[in-house]
């Protein structure tokens, strides 16, 4: 599979869409960076988006809507996010907001936690794109791990071209850097990671932004808010007496469940949250099976590490 960069037109938007339905990805220009789109109620296509990009780890993603009713069916949002959208939305400013329970979005979007970062994009491509899908899109920047986010479709396709079904071109970026991604779900407003909108703009509202760390965990410092209440025990070869078992690939023994019977790494990654917290809320001990490390392998491994400490 290799992408065709084409123009973003009302034709190629209806078979982006069509495409994001069916759980492949697309990137969408939006006016900060390229993104790498998948549907974010989609397990198995998030879990693609991971594949694709190669991350050793799965750091939460950011859901892009097209309008506020879209987003408050996601998050739960305090005056001062209302405030916030407001003032900056469509446009390059991320709130991360507590998740609301019923909220439909993966669990590998929000990486297991009870918070979910979105942005409503200004790009009229992205919001075309994401309003005729009619839901959320996860999206990450559309380059792979440790590689500089594109500002064109011809950055895309040089680094990812293989990796997804469609490029829709809408021009390089007009902002070129990240959003600014700033937290509304801890005690005191805090900016997670600098971008494309100013802090002082969005203090005028806020008010003093905390760093990270000091009343909200940032990614890279979740190792204990991952931790699930059970004793997990990781590279098991077969549950112990009093253990669940979460198997991987074919298994002799009776499984609590099993993240894929046929040892797919992708399949896998997307039951990954949701079978750690079923199999949590039932279990005091939970013995998983070894999983090779290779591609997403290493990303869930990374995960298993940090959630037996
Ligand atoms: P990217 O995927 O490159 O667009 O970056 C997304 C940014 O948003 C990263 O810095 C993530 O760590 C951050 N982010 C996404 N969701 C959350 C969340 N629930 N809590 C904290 N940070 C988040
Ligand atoms: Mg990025």
């Amino acid at each position: 599979m290799t992408a065709k960069v084409s123009q973003a037109d009302a034709d190629t938007i209806k078979a982006a869409v069509n495409i994001l339905r069916h759980g492949g990805l697309v990137a969408m220009p939006t006016e900060t960076v390229y993104g790498l789109a998948a549907n974010a109620c989609n397990d198995t296509a998030v879990a693609r988006i991971f594949e694709a990009k190669q991350r050793p780890a799965f750091n939460p993603l950011i859901s892009h809507v097209s309008n506020r009713q879209m987003a408050e069916q996601l998050a739960i949002f305090s005056p001062l996010a209302q405030q916030l959208a407001d003032r900056f939305w469509p446009g390059g400013l991320t709130l991360v907001l507590p998740k609301r329970p019923d909220c439909p979005v993966s669990d590998l979007v929000t990486a297991g936690l009870d918070t979910i970062a979105i942005r409503m994009p200004q790009h009229p491509v992205a919001q075309a794109l994401i309003e005729q899908f009619g839901g959320p899109l996860a999206a990450p920047s559309a380059n792979p791990s440790e590689r500089l986010s594109p500002t064109t479709a011809q950055h895309v396709a040089d680094q990812l071209g293989d990796k997804l079904e469609l490029i829709l071109d809408g021009g390089p970026c007009r902002s070129g850097i990240e959003s600014t991604v700033v937290s509304l779900a801890g005690d005191q407003p805090a900016l997670l990671r600098p971008g494309a909108i100013a802090r002082d703009i969005i203090e005028a509202i806020t008010g003093p932004l905390a760093k990270p760390g000091k009343t909200i965990s940032s990614p890279g410092m979740m190792k204990r808010h991952y931790a699930p209440n059970a004793r997990l025990r990781i590279n098991a070869d077969a549950p112990e007496p009093g253990e669940a078992w979460l198997a991987f690939g074919p298994t002799p023994h009776e499984a609590a469940a099993n993240l894929s019977p046929t040892g797919d790494l992708v399949e896998a990654a997307a039951n990954l949250f949701h079978m750690l917290r079923a199999l949590d809320a039932h279990h005091s001990h939970i013995a998983i099976a070894r999983i090779p490390r290779h591609g997403l392998g290493e990303a869930i491994n990374d995960r298993l590490d940090r959630a037996s400490v």
